[in-house]
């Protein structure tokens, strides 16, 4: 079967079962707002739509289309949790009270996704239902209990699960136990994220598609964000580009690696063997460092990460792997075609920890999200738009903090798909 290349939008499932995009023309002319926002991701959207209910005047800018992005492309797990760290680490780190309002943050980012589409009525296949990390090896369990304990201490609904409880709740005999976060659940992404701009729009605020903003500069008082046919100038700006952070702000570039990550769905299950998957609906992201993660959609088609070392020929090599997976972690389901594969960029940190930066006055960034990007880029727009409206560092989480550079970072940057041999292999011995 000939398909299309990976970054086209047409090989992304969701493309195919999201609600029509929002009409977002080009910009053709000179504008003035409160705030300009560049980048129509969900931390673009989610700042826009929040600007605007506080009453400010905002322009998004966006290079292609809503969603067009990781947002729109992603897996779709919304997952109320950091990816490395416990939140006794970011007490540690960041301060008693200043991590306690961190770890608050993050405990109620996925509530903010399920509440804004519950108000927005949103069409994207939400499911909170709850989040799994089953442990792939009997060694991993160890890390699931501090994990799910110091969640719980602080009042997160997050239960420990034995292997048994988790073989009824996956459906998969692969893993010994593991721990639930019931507050966390899935989304159709694109279609999440066409939602926020819909609703954006219905704000009042105004999102401008094939806009990609080309300079950044200070005119007459103001920011002047540039396109190649008009120009916005505000008081603020929000850089809300994440992995696909071009040079505009060369050292916000230079401070994330771009990893390329592939995708792929499956055909739909019949219904007997679909409702033996993940019976109860719940998203799935193991604890192997070079994830498995399992949901399925409303077609019954289980969608899953794919993460070839080498990004040539990855057709072939990603729907023998995908077989594969699905035949380690649901026999029952054996043999299923592989219908679409696609990538997007994530946007990986050295602490996998999202950063809020102010980067001069009135020019502020929020990426990093190291994978974990819809519930945080979400509660990370909110904190935005409010710092975009004056509110202090200390008013509102989380804390910003320096821009740090990658040493050599056009070297690293490509080689960092390295990295999944190295975690792979890690993964198969601790
Ligand atoms: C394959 C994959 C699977 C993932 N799975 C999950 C998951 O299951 N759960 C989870 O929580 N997270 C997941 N993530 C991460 C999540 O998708 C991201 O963290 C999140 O979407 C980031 O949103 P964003 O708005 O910050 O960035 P993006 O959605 O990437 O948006 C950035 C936007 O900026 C635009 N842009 C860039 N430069 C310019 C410019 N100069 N002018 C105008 N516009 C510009 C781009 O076109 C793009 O639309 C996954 C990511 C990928 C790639």
């Amino acid at each position: 079967m000939s398909r299309p290349a990976t970054n086209d939008p047409a090989a992304n499932l969701w493309t195919h079962t999201a609600p029509p995009a929002p009409v977002c023309p080009r910009l053709e002319e000179d504008l003035t707002a409160d705030v300009v926002v560049i980048g129509a991701g969900f931390t673009g959207l989610s700042t826009a739509l929040h600007l605007r209910e506080a009453g400010a005047n905002v322009i998004v800018l966006e290079a292609e289309e809503p969603g067009f992005g990781a947002s729109g492309r992603n897996n779709g797990q919304v997952i109320p949790a950091y990816v490395r760290h416990n939140p006794d680490d970011v007490e540690r780190l960041f301060g008693e009270e200043r991590g306690k309002r961190l770890n608050d943050w993050v405990a109620d980012s996925a509530d903010l996704v399920f509440s804004l589409i519950a108000k927005h009525s949103i069409q994207c296949e939400a499911a909170q239902n709850g989040w799994l990390q089953p442990a792939h090896r009997p060694s991993r369990m160890k890390g699931v209990i501090a994990k799910q304990s110091q969640w719980a201490a602080r009042g997160a609904p997050a239960r420990l699960l034995d292997k048994e409880e988790m073989e009824a709740l996956t459906g998969s005999p692969a893993y010994h136990g593991g721990w639930l976060h019931e507050r966390g659940g899935h989304i159709q992404p694109l279609g999440y994220a066409r939602g926020l701009a819909d609703a954006a729009l219905a704000a009042g605020a105004k999102i401008h598609g094939q806009s990609p903003v080309t300079a950044l500069d200070r005119a007459d008082g103001k920011w002047r964000a540039k396109t190649p046919r008009g120009s916005v100038s505000a008081d603020a700006v929000v850089l809300a580009t994440n992995a696909y952070t071009t040079s505009l702000w060369p050292r916000l570039r230079q401070s994330i690696v771009p990893l390329r990550s592939f995708h792929a769905a499956t055909a739909p299950m019949s219904d007997n063997v679909a409702k033996t998957v993940l019976p109860n609906n719940h998203g799935l992201s193991d604890t192997r460092q070079a994830l498995w993660a399992f949901r399925k959609d409303q077609g019954n088609r289980i969608i899953m990460t794919a993460a070839p070392m080498i990004p040539f020929g990855v057709h072939g090599k990603i729907e023998r792997a995908s077989k594969a997976k699905v035949a380690a972690a649901f026999p029952q389901a054996s043999g299923i075609e592989i219908s679409h594969i696609w990538e997007g960029f994530i946007a990986m940190n050295v602490e996998r920890m999202p950063r809020l930066h102010e980067l001069a006055g009135g020019v502020y960034a929020g990426l990093g999200y190291s994978g974990r990007g819809i519930a945080l880029a979400t509660s990370m727009g909110a904190a935005l738009a409010k710092r975009a409206m004056g509110a202090g560092p200390d008013d509102v989480p989380p804390p910003p903090v320096p821009v740090k550079t990658l040493p050599m970072h056009d070297i690293v940057a490509p080689m960092s798909r390295a990295m999944i041999g190295y975690y792979s292999w890690k993964d198969t011995k601790d």
